[in-house]
């Protein structure tokens, strides 16, 4: 069933668990996620982005994410990652998507705060909620050079950040990055709690794929309430297709949705996701 993330959100937060977001961009990793969900009876996040257009066309395959969430038996969010323009949100929300990340992070701090409020005005009225980030989560580079440079959020900065725009949940810069870490991930917990503390919206964390399980419970811990997994998922899919090179391409698909599955299932179980579906709202 479709599921409004606002509520799943603040959900997690107040019961100290997160809601997990899984990147899907084809019919394997897409059926691998809800696969389980359901197994797991757990409310899940499947999200479409602009770095994966060279891969599926979003206007086609967005129905499929659609009428798979309409579908599960579990509450599903169809969500847009990093949207960098009005016009991107927009073209996913005429597309199925029921939730957006409108991510100004890499403008001056104005400048985003002028981006997301846009934004929020356009959609809150649509009845879709947004996700903003401030401070910035970078790419895929080298770990040690980026930390040290890094653009942390600023927990003063977030109180006013999320009162001007009116965002419904704020990515953090804490030390985390997109892609695979060349180093141990070193992330920022003081910041997570001086942001809780800051603001009143559910905290979320990209880049959480390589971050170790005791890390990702300690920022659970620390009030993080949506975790981001994308390169995980292909790991997961990379590793299943060298383990089954010489399968037919049938099996080597199937493979590859089941290695999905495992992977978000760990993921699910733990984030404190699983056996929560029965929490949807009525
Ligand atoms: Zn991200």
């Amino acid at each position: 069933m479709l599921a409004n993330i606002r509520y799943w959100e603040n959900l997690a937060k107040e019961n100290a668990f997160a809601i997990p977001h899984f990147n899907v961009w084809n019919a394997e990793m897409l059926m691998g996620v809800i696969d389980a969900a359901e197994e797991l009876k757990a409310p899940v996040i499947i999200s479409f982005g602009t770095g994966f257009v060279g891969n599926t066309v979003f206007e086609n395959f967005c129905w499929m994410m659609e009428s798979m969430a309409k579908d599960a038996t579990v509450p599903v969010i169809t969500h847009w990652d990093h949207g960098r323009s009005m016009e991107i949100i927009k073209n996913a929300y005429t597309h199925g998507m029921n939730s957006v990340m409108r991510d100004a992070s890499a403008l001056p701090f104005d400048e985003n705060i002028a981006e997301v409020k846009e934004a929020v005005d356009y959609f809150h009225p649509l009845g879709v909620p947004v996700e903003a980030e401030l401070g910035h989560v970078g790419n895929e580079t080298i770990y040690e050079e980026a930390l040290a440079s890094y653009a942390y959020t600023d927990p003063a900065q977030a109180a006013e950040f999320v009162a001007q725009t009116g965002c419904d949940s704020l990515a953090v810069a804490i030390g985390n990055v997109h892609g695979h870490y060349s180093a141990e991930p070193k992330l920022n917990f003081d910041v997570i709690e001086q942001c809780r503390d800051a603001v009143d919206v559910p905290l979320v964390l990209h880049g959480a794929s390589g971050i170790s399980d005791a890390d990702i419970q300690k920022a659970i811990a620390c009030g993080i309430a949506k975790i981001n997994i994308h390169t995980e998922l292909c790991d997961a899919a990379s590793e299943a297709i060298k383990a089954h090179a010489d399968a037919s391409f049938l099996e080597l698909e199937r493979a590859v949705r089941a290695a999905v599955k495992a992977r978000a299932m760990h993921k699910i179980q733990l984030f404190g996701d699983a056996d929560k579906a029965h929490l949807r709202q009525v």
